[in-house]
């Protein structure tokens, strides 16, 4: 059997240093706030060679947060895209702004700049980019529209920890960057968990004043808050695996250059990394029209994938509301309808990524023999 992820093999692979960290938030009964999260907080920014960082309670109030903290609400507009997880969306309509979804590009399946740029308006204040699969968004490009018609620019990096753009991490390439910590994230927690990253220290603090109550010190609430924050053992579990963290990016790096060396030519469209993107490959994606047959194949051996995501943003009941007619994304909609997950994850074995390649291959000349 080989699963789309594996969170038991890397668990075991560092459980010591795991339980004696999670034993000692126990023993200090320091469960919310706390050195762990303190240390966590520096050590993550530092990381992403941002100025600061604060942990908040998954990744979809870290970007409901930050809009927030941007000053965006009623009336707003912020554009993003359809093809990625509903948290993006929701954390724009959570403010009371509109989400606007534009389309991806074909190849790397990430926001069409030219897109951004048409769908702009007068309401326009923001824009979200997703830096799906573990790649980053063309950021030059994106940059130099933001800035020409004065919008923000929030990452949307829930998939992203570690991945650069011209040698420069995610996280520091926008005016704020959100973080998911969920499970199967690159860096998961072991539950719920989010950060916010930023060059902006003054943004962080208030984002941390927003995230616990409107407060810095603990009787004064300066404003109305919400309470989202990472808590002391999501915190202590972070920062044994962020130490893992690059390792375990290169490994799913090693396994994703296995599997386009071995699909090449294949018959499964491929995914492409742009020339300037370092991509930490939280999924490896592929194209095929006949994806439904090639899942029901692979899951007969054992082979689990993934769809990441069927349905469009924009084609989902709950956005129904916004009466974005079918067709009007249209790489967003055919690319929704080919894509198929392919495990990987660092503990994954060489022989394993070639089973799922000499299993992909055989599935495809039996179709192109039919
Ligand atoms: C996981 C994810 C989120 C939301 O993170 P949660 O921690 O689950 O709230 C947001 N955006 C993208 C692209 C994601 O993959």
């Amino acid at each position: 059997m080989i699963p789309l992820v594996d969170l038991k093999a890397q668990y075991a692979s560092i459980r010591t240093d795991i339980d004696a960290a999670m034993q000692a938030v126990l023993d200090q009964t320091a469960f919310i706030g706390g050195e762990e999260l303190k240390q966590f907080e520096a050590e993550f920014a530092a990381y992403c060679g941002a100025k600061a960082c604060v942990g908040v309670g998954n990744g979809t109030d870290a970007l409901y947060l930050a809009l927030r903290c941007l000053g965006i609400g009623p009336g707003d507009e912020v554009i993003t895209v359809a093809h990625t997880f509903i948290a993006t969306a929701e954390a724009i309509s959570l403010t009371g702004a509109k989400p606007v979804f534009v389309d991806i590009r074909e190849d790397t399946m990430l926001m069409n700049p030219d897109a951004l740029e048409a769908a702009i308006t007068p309401r326009t204040r923001a824009v979200i980019v997703v830096h799906l699969y573990g790649q980053p968004c063309e950021m030059d490009r994106i940059l130099e529209i933001a800035r020409h018609h004065n919008l923000k620019v929030v990452e949307d990096a829930a998939q992203a920890h570690g991945a650069y753009w011209q040698g420069q991490r995610v996280g520091t390439l926008g005016d704020v960057a959100c973080f998911s910590f969920y499970p199967g994230k690159n860096l998961g927690a072991y539950g719920d968990g989010g950060a916010v990253v930023s060059q902006d220290e003054d943004l962080i603090r208030r984002l941390r004043r927003l995230a616990n109550h409107g407060r810095l010190e603990k009787y004064t609430h300066e404003i109305e808050g919400v309470n989202s924050r990472l808590d002391g053992l999501q915190a202590a579990i972070l920062r044994v695996k962020l130490r893992h963290l690059d390792k375990w990016n290169a490994g799913r790096q090693r396994h994703a250059a296995h599997y386009l060396e071995a699909l090449r030519g294949s018959g499964v469209k491929l995914p492409m990394v742009h020339p300037q993107a370092e991509s930490v490959w939280h999924l490896f994606v592929v194209r095929l029209r006949e994806r439904e047959h090639l899942q029901a194949r692979l899951k007969e051996q054992g082979i689990a994938t993934g769809i990441h995501y069927p349905l469009p943003l924009h084609q989902q009941p709950a956005y129904k509301y916004l009466g974005v007619p079918e067709g009007s994304l249209p790489v967003t909609e055919k690319v929704a309808s080919e894509i198929v997950s392919l495990p990987i994850y660092a503990e994954l074995t060489t022989q394993q990524v070639e089973t799922v390649s000499k299993a992909i291959q055989t599935v495809i000349s039996a179709l192109q023999n039919l």
